[in-house]
């Protein structure tokens, strides 16, 4: 996806492409480093995993084209943006459209993935038979040589030679012709990756052997030896060819995740303009259109229900099962499905603001992002290809030199060019490249279609790092919708005096507390007579404000103390005790009335924290409530610490507290006021509600407010690394081994030394297992 944002002074511009011909891991390296020496660019990032380059660059001093001319040099291309960069005057509505460009730009990416997939395929079907039947003659020829007693290939070995040598001579220049680029690119640019080393390796070996078929008279007057490896040739690319099939293949489906996201998007919308019904497509709803949805159809974008109700199923956005009903009032997420009635609504997001289009941007970025885990491996990556060219060099040369004072020369230069051949085949860092990038794309796609979005792939690492959990107590552990339970006059004023003065005083606060007390008058049908002035909201305390000239509090024992007003401690701390938010009303002399707000448990809360502490999770409760409230909430589930009475401001404090204590801490939290809180905690975990996902602060965000979803992230966390570290130990390993073996260091002690057709076959093994363990990702069950 092409996504652009553009700053005006500095000219500064950010830009994610996708990029064509990348085969390899140190590809992403090379497309770095070329672009790296450009002068105006600030930084690059390049993903093999998902084949896209994020670039920062000065576009007074360099132009996209200039860069796309650069990376052409190395055989590679950018896929420029095609969208509204020449017109200016394209409609502002949805110029920031991610599902639109996201679509264009991947309908291309796909389309492109497709055909060298196809081509890919029809290489395979070519080559495979041919190297299937050379590698079964090779078998037979390695029998008939360890046991006299089996008979000789049926062929006579002139025949064989200009056979395979035909055969060969195609594999080399058709199905292998990648190989043969990178071969060329490294001698005009000095530009080597795996291709390269292919290349070098399987086509050394074909020009050695067509030179003794073609002169064998000079052959022998040089003294060479008489084995040739046209075979070798066929096998090695064979194999190879097969290895990149199978994991283009499997790349194709890493990716399955947003596509299904795209996928979601409404097509068009029925909106009533005039008093009349339209069908428009999707992109021409404005904010503030009201729009008609019938059952069975798909809500086309984000808003709230004016009038009609419905059961809405919003499984596919948020990962929720249960459909949710919803009327007048309730807000409405674009591209889930309505269910039952025909209701109309007002659509309050469109574009790249509805809560799909977020997810999207979201899923995409988290996607290209790199994990710190992958440092070492992109580190060795990097000087991989270099390295494995002189080492592979050095053996040759090893061989010839060292081999012929114990073997005649003929042998010690065969099995030098076997070595030789070996090392460049099996040293590819393919699988290194892969492991890390195809495990992030799938667990977070994975996440995304459980209601579990991740900021980037180090949110991910970080939380798997995690031993303690610590929540807000309003909106995550309870519902966050208080009712009021019990009213205490201590003045003589009846409930309905008490209420009216509280009503007025809340009537301004956003806090769910007050929502709870504005409930209450409603529902008593109080008229409240005026609204409080001089309105102020005193955080984590309460409320004051002046009615009828008079000024008055509602809050907490807190508040009363800064008023130097004596609490009602054993009225405040009964209520407490049953789990109450106790809150007082006063004037500046004395204390009026208490009220009782208690806050329902959300159901899956005491499951979540037992689900956490099978995990190993401690789970401590963070809250500006009372303590014995917060207390006796907390033995209701199960939580481990509480703390208590905490400032909003003092929250991030306490975080840093536990921090210091040597745990490593993720905050839930609703976001509302505890943001600096979610910043200080190693990660930052935010409960989505309604329609926004963008919280600035949040690592991970779980869709719907839904606490249940925290020991999934958690386990989503685990699966994930736990892919990473198993394909990174294969793939470290492989090269571990694979390299002094095909090297031919075992050789003088046992007598074993790697067939660089092994070689081809371990090689495109090693990466295609890698992209499958990351594809087993999508099916583990959070
Ligand atoms: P929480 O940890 O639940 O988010 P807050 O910091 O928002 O807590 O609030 C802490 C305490 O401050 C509440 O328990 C309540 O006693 C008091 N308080 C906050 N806002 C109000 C309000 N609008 N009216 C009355 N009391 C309030
Ligand atoms: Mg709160």
């Amino acid at each position: 996806m092409a996504t652009t944002t553009e700053n005006k002074q500095t000219q500064q511009q950010i830009v994610t492409l996708p990029v064509q011909g990348m085969h390899c891991a140190s590809c992403a390296m090379t497309v770095e480093k070329a672009l790296k020496r450009v002068d105006g660019v600030e930084s690059i990032e390049v993903n093999y995993g998902t084949e896209k380059a994020k670039i920062a660059f000065d576009s007074s001093k360099v132009k996209l084209e200039a860069l796309n001319e650069k990376i052409g040099q190395f055989g590679y291309t950018f896929l420029m943006p095609t969208e509204q960069v020449s017109s200016p005057s394209v409609s502002t509505v949805n110029k920031h459209d991610h599902i639109a460009e996201a679509q264009s730009a991947d309908a291309q990416v796909k389309q492109r993935k497709l055909q060298e997939l196809k081509e890919l395929q029809h290489k395979v079907e070519f080559a495979l038979p041919i190297t299937a039947l050379v590698f079964i003659a090779m078998m037979w020829d390695i029998a008939a040589q360890a046991f006299p007693s089996f008979p000789k290939l049926p062929i006579p070995m002139e025949l064989f030679n200009s056979f395979v040598f035909i055969l060969s001579s195609i594999i080399v220049f058709w199905i292998g012709n990648v190989f043969l680029d990178g071969v060329v690119r490294f001698v005009r640019h000095g530009a080597a990756n795996m291709d390269t080393l292919v290349g070098i390796g399987t086509f050394s070996a074909y020009l050695f052997s067509s030179f003794l078929l073609l002169f064998p008279q000079i052959a022998g007057l040089l003294g060479l030896p008489r084995a040739m490896y046209f075979d070798v040739t066929i096998v090695v690319i064979g194999f190879i060819t097969l290895g990149k099939f199978l994991e283009a293949r499997s790349k194709i489906r890493t990716g399955a995740a947003i596509e299904a996201l795209l996928n979601l998007q409404a097509k068009t919308a029925l909106v009533e303009r005039g008093g009349q019904e339209f069908e428009i497509p999707i992109n021409e709803v404005v904010m503030g259109d009201v729009l008609i949805v019938k059952p069975g159809s798909k809500i086309p974008v984000d808003g709230e229900i004016i009038e009609g109700k419905s059961s809405i199923d919003e499984s596919m956005v948020t990962g929720e099962s249960m459909p949710v009903s919803k009327r007048s009032g309730d807000l409405v997420i674009g591209s889930t499905i309505n269910k039952q009635g025909t209701f109309k609504f007002r659509a309050t997001k469109v574009g790249s603001e509805t809560l799909l289009s977020q997810i999207i941007k979201m899923v995409n970025e988290a996607q290209g992002s790199r994990a710190p885990i992958q440092a070492l491996a992109d580190k060795i990556s990097a000087v991989f290809v270099p390295v494995v060219l002189v080492l592979a060099v050095a053996t040759l040369i090893t061989w010839l030199v060292v081999g012929s004072l114990f073997l005649p020369f003929t042998q010690a230069l065969s099995l030098g060019l076997l070595c030789f051949i070996g090392i460049l085949v099996i040293a590819c860092p393919c699988a290194l490249g892969l492991a890390t990038p195809t495990a992030i794309i799938v667990g977070v796609g994975k996440g995304a279609s459980s209601g579990i979005l991740v900021k980037n792939a180090e949110s991910l690492e970080k939380l798997n790092k995690v031993n303690t959990v610590v929540v807000d107590k309003t909106g995550t552990i309870t519902k966050g919708q208080p009712e009021v339970t019990d009213v205490i006059s201590l003045t003589g004023q009846d409930e309905s005096a008490i209420l009216t003065l509280l009503g007025a005083l809340e009537k301004r606060s956003e806090h769910p507390l007050a929502e709870a007390i504005l409930h209450k008058v409603a529902e008593k049908n109080l008229s409240t007579v005026t609204d409080a002035t001089n309105f102020e909201s005193i955080e984590g305390q309460g409320v004051k404000g002046t009615i009828d000239g008079k000024e008055y509090f509602a809050g907490n024992g807190r508040l009363l103390s800064s008023l130097k007003l004596q609490a009602p401690e054993a009225h405040m701390n009964t209520l407490a005790a049953q789990g109450k938010t106790p809150i007082v009303l006063a004037d500046s002399t004395q204390v009026l009335a208490i009220v009782g707000i208690a806050d329902t448990l959300k159901d899956s809360a005491k499951e979540t924290v037992r689900m956490l502490h099978k995990q190993g999770i401690k789970v401590v409760m963070l809250t500006g409530d009372h303590s014995a409230t917060a207390n006796y909430i907390a033995q209701l589930v199960g939580i481990d610490q509480v703390v208590a009475e905490v400032l909003p401001t003092d929250k991030a404090e306490t975080i840093k507290k536990l921090q210091a204590a040597g745990r490593i801490v993720a905050m839930a939290g609703d976001g509302v006021n505890d943001a600096p809180a979610l910043a200080q905690a190693d990660v930052g975990i935010a409960m989505g509600t309604g329609t926004d996902v963008a919280i600035e602060s949040a690592d991970i965000t779980l869709l719907h407010g839904d606490i249940a979803r925290l020991p999934k992230a958690f386990r989503l966390a685990k699966k994930t690394m736990q892919t990473i570290k198993q394909n990174l130990f294969w793939a470290f390993i492989y090269n571990i081994i694979g390299i002094p073996l095909a090297a031919g260091v075992f050789y003088p002690f046992f007598g074993i030394l790697l067939n660089p057709i092994f070689a081809g076959a371990a090689m495109a093994l090693s990466s295609v297992s890698v992209v499958s363990n990351s594809l087993r990702l999508r099916t583990v069950k959070l």
